[in-house]
């Protein structure tokens, strides 16, 4: 390890000496006693090791969190109950933000104030949940004078929830708040690149009053925990966010069992500019929209459509840009760009930018900083003159790397939009109101933003289309996914039978 990666690196106090599974209101290690290595992002050394589970662990957990389902009390609470819970939870996480965003930031290489911004987020996932499930009505038909029919709304029993890493905490509040608000139990298997934050969660359930056997966790491999608990016969969803491909090897094991399956994945979404656009406000936010969180983003917008009138000025100009945003470390508070999750994701992000130096124009960045000879840091990096062929045109990369292309036509721009196998967001810069409306409902994406970063409202829909994704979540889309709907029927006054066997 270089000299100034060790003299500059922020190591939290207090780092646990083993992470461990959490079942049944018990930290436990695996079964069989196996652990595998967790490397911080700055200096990719093992910082602490993490129980592997298998399926043995996963049986575990899953028997806590049937048990707690079936003979427990969290399903059969009041609305109101559970939400005072899930309102403490987020107090809880507000009341820990800074020491959240310290442990995520050193674990995932996110810089420390957009790490802070993902933990006030997790707090308000938790807050929106547990106002909306108290808030929450089901439909009732009336046929009158005939009938009376209503939607009785059952939590389903174990969720499990497979996340990855790259802003971890909050995307496994962003599974936890719904279904715990819904009165499932859970499994939650986080990625294995990023387990520090997630034994958090345990002490915050326990201190919120969550019974015990609601929330449980397992760590470990993708192909060991995360497989085991797709295939398991008791678990009837799976909510995962992750890769297209692992999307697809889930939705194959899970086929037997028939169970729900809400799919989060991949994306290379466009950034579409035209001439007429405010073009200092489009550079800000396709700037902000590649390389915030790292480029590590389900939905950024690494791919850059610019109208040929502005194509060079907006090149020029982006260009510039991405060279003054600030790679540092992940802890200091100047840092916009901190280090990549891990050295096999670093080495594929860097392979990219070899690829797209074959072929397309580097305008700026292209691999290492050279103040940074270790680690996981990588220059913000702009390719232009992308063709849609090209591998960086259609492959999601996963880190800060855009492709910019010129188009001329409106008709042109959305056959390039549209040109990849994702569509999870799109982002449409113009002040024509008609071309606004009318593009951004014929691009193939599940999210749109127009003249605008990607700023969520809790309440629409989350969720792509294509390989971007199976299934929304979202406001009442969350809550439709954790519980069934049972339609119950009720006559009134005489019973309609057609009769049957009556004649002689
Ligand atoms: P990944 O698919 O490698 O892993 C995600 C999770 O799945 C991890 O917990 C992993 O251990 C587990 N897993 C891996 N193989 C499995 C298997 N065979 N069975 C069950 N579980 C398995 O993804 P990643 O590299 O951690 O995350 C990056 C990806 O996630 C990117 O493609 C990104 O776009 C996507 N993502 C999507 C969204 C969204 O909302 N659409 C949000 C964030 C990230």
């Amino acid at each position: 390890m270089a000299d100034s990666a060790l003299r500059n690196r922020h190591v939290p106090a207090n780092l646990p000496e083993r992470i461990q599974h959490y079942i049944d209101g018990q930290p436990v290690d695996s079964v069989d006693g196996d652990t595998f290595e967790v490397l911080d992002p700055v200096t990719n050394e093992t910082y602490v090791r993490a129980a592997a589970g298998k399926k043995a662990d996963v049986d575990r957990a899953v028997r806590a969190a049937r048990t707690a389902f079936a003979e427990g009390p969290w399903p059969k609470m009041l609305p109101r109950e559970r939400s005072r819970v899930l309102h403490r939870v987020a107090d809880l996480v507000e009341s820990r933000d800074a020491r959240l965003a310290e442990l995520e930031s050193f674990d995932s290489g996110l810089p420390i104030t957009q790490a802070l911004g993902q933990a006030r987020r997790a707090a308000e996932n938790f807050r929106f949940f547990a106002d909306l499930i108290v808030a929450q009505a089901d439909d009732t038909y009336k046929v009158p004078g005939r009938q009376i029919n209503y939607v009785n709304r059952k939590p389903i029993g174990v969720a499990g929830l497979i996340t990855p890493w790259n802003t971890p905490f909050m995307l496994e509040s962003w599974k936890l708040a719904p279904a715990l608000a819904t009165g499932n139990t859970v499994v939650l298997k986080p990625a294995e690149f990023t387990p520090l934050s997630a034994s958090l969660w345990a002490g915050i359930f326990e201190e919120a009053g969550l019974p015990q056997g609601v929330f449980n966790l397992v760590n470990g491999l993708g192909e060991d925990a995360g497989d085991a608990l797709v295939k398991h016969p008791d678990v009837p969803l799976i909510s995962f966010t992750g890769e297209s491909r692992t999307g697809q090897i889930i939705f194959g094991n899970a086929a037997p069992y028939l169970k729900g399956l809400s799919m989060e994945l991949g994306g290379k979404s466009p950034a579409v500019v035209f001439a007429d656009a405010d073009l200092d406000a489009a550079i800000d936010a396709t700037v902000f929209g590649v390389f915030s969180l790292n480029g590590e983003r389900c939905t950024a917008g690494s791919r850059i459509l610019v109208q040929r009138e502005v194509y060079d000025e907006f090149v020029e100009r982006y260009a510039a840009q991405a060279e003054r945003v600030k790679v540092g470390y992940p802890h200091d508070p100047a840092t916009e760009v901190g280090a990549l999750v891990h050295p096999e994701h670093y080495d594929k992000v860097v392979s990219y930018i070899e690829i797209g130096k074959g072929e397309a124009r580097l305008v700026a960045g292209g691999g290492r900083p050279a103040e940074f000879p270790t680690g996981n840091f990588v220059r913000p990096t702009v390719f232009a003159d992308v063709k849609p062929d090209a591998r960086i045109f259609q492959e999601e990369i996963f880190g800060p790397v855009v492709a910019i292309t010129p188009f001329d036509t409106e008709e042109e721009a959305l056959e390039l939009a549209n040109g990849v196998k994702y569509g999870l967001a799109a982002y449409i810069w113009t002040n024509d109101l008609k071309r606004a409306h009318s593009f951004s409902q014929a691009v193939e994406a599940g999210m749109v933003w127009l003249n605008s970063n990607n700023v969520r409202d809790l309440r629409t829909p989350f969720g792509g289309v294509k390989a971007s994704g199976l299934g929304h979540e979202g406001g009442y889309r969350s809550i439709d996914f954790y519980t069934d709907q049972q339609a119950v029927h009720i006559t009134l006054g005489k019973v309609h039978n057609p009769t049957f066997g009556k004649s002689a």
